[in-house]
């Protein structure tokens, strides 16, 4: 009997690229390897837009959390009013210049996460 051929995107068609990835996003490094719930946060990225003649070439494709996946979703709309460019970069290029935007959206849900969801949160009046 021939291996199960998975249709979904862990198992299936992004396999390869997260695999080459390492598991681990490549925007904040979350390492899918080392829990199962990790990995169950690992999605593809697309490093060009729709419509892009190398949008579905692997090389330009990478792993990320679907947090950092969605945490700049208007990159695409924005480059042009960002005066960024996405033609002529290495894959390397793209995820180094996407990168702060990510980041950018990370740390204002951090700051949100350490005051209203953390255990220890500042505001936290001990109250059970
Ligand atoms: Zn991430």
């Amino acid at each position: 009997m021939p291996p199960p051929v998975f249709d979904d995107a862990l198992r299936g068609y992004a396999f390869a690229v997260l695999k080459r990835d390492n598991f681990r996003c490549r925007y904040c490094g979350l390492d899918g390897s080392t829990s199962f719930a990790n990995w169950l946060c690992l999605s593809w990225d697309h490093l060009l837009p729709k419509g892009h003649p190398h949008r579905d070439d692997p090389e330009y494709i990478v792993a990320a959390c679907s947090f950092c996946n969605w945490a700049d979703n208007r990159y695409f709309d924005l480059v042009t009013k960002r005066g960024l460019k996405l033609d002529g970069l290495s894959q390397l290029e793209l995820v180094q210049q996407r990168l702060p935007y990510v980041e950018r959206t990370r740390s204002a849900y951090r700051e949100f996460w350490e005051r209203n969801v953390a255990r220890d949160h500042a505001d936290d009046d001990g109250v059970a």
